[in-house]
């Protein structure tokens, strides 16, 4: 896949936008900002503020595709988990597990139990064509609590994946047939020269799966 492995992303509290590395520094002061602004509007409701982890999450393959998460300290690895298929995973119902360097921690744990700022583990979804991704813990903080346990901070823009065949366009279909070594990768014109079964191709998705198993985003 010829993907650049640089991709910029909104962040969702101020709207502005970051490379992977920016987006790390920009969002410990944007959150230091709004936990300020919250701090001024609810001085008298103290009792409000929750403790959450800011998280990062990448491919371990496929490092253009990241994102960035405030999750409530008390939700489970469950809660991760399930938040990380709905966004990225979710194919067929494949296990999955996180991993930390002592082995595999049990999925109902909090995270609070298992991780402080600094903490990195891996998520590995699916064992036989596994999508292998990284979560960094950045820091714990507090902050007004959230209506979800998790919420999106920022997300990879797509990366821009051009055609295997004419090399000029976007790719908008992956055929898993041919996709060995970068190949596969076609844009709406070769698409439609593509000699391979029409069951083979999968649409081309934001994620660190696009192109595995029955993944369709
Ligand atoms: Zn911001
Ligand atoms: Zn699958
Ligand atoms: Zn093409
Ligand atoms: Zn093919």
């Amino acid at each position: 896949m010829a993907a650049k492995s640089d991709t910029k992303a909104k962040c969702l509290l101020c709207n502005a936008d970051f490379s992977k590395t920016g987006m790390t520094k920009h969002l410990k002061a944007c959150l230091n900002k709004q936990s300020e602004s919250q701090a001024e509007s609810q001085a008298e409701s103290q009792e409000k503020k929750k403790p959450f982890f800011h998280i990062v999450i990448d491919g371990l393959e496929r490092p253009q595709y990241w994102m960035h998460l405030k999750v409530a300290a008390d939700a489970k690895l469950s809660d991760l988990d399930k938040f990380l298929r709905d966004t990225w995973l979710e194919c067929c119902g494949h296990l999955s597990a996180f991993n930390s360097p002592q082995g595999e921690l049990e999925m109902k744990k909090k995270l609070k139990d298992v991780m402080k700022p600094g903490t990195e583990l891996v998520h590995e979804y699916d064992f036989g064509d596994t999508t292998i991704l990284r979560v960094k813990v950045i820091d714990l903080r507090e902050g007004a609590a959230e209506k979800k346990k998790i919420l999106m901070l920022a997300r990879n823009d797509p990366p821009e994946i051009l055609c295997s065949e004419c090399g000029k366009a976007q790719s908008v279909k992956v055929c898993t047939e041919c996709m060995w070594d970068g190949a596969g990768w076609l844009c709406k014109k070769c698409v439609k020269k593509h000699d391979c079964d029409e069951e083979m191709l999968l649409p081309v998705v934001n994620s660190p799966r696009t192109g595995v198993c029955g993944y369709t985003g």
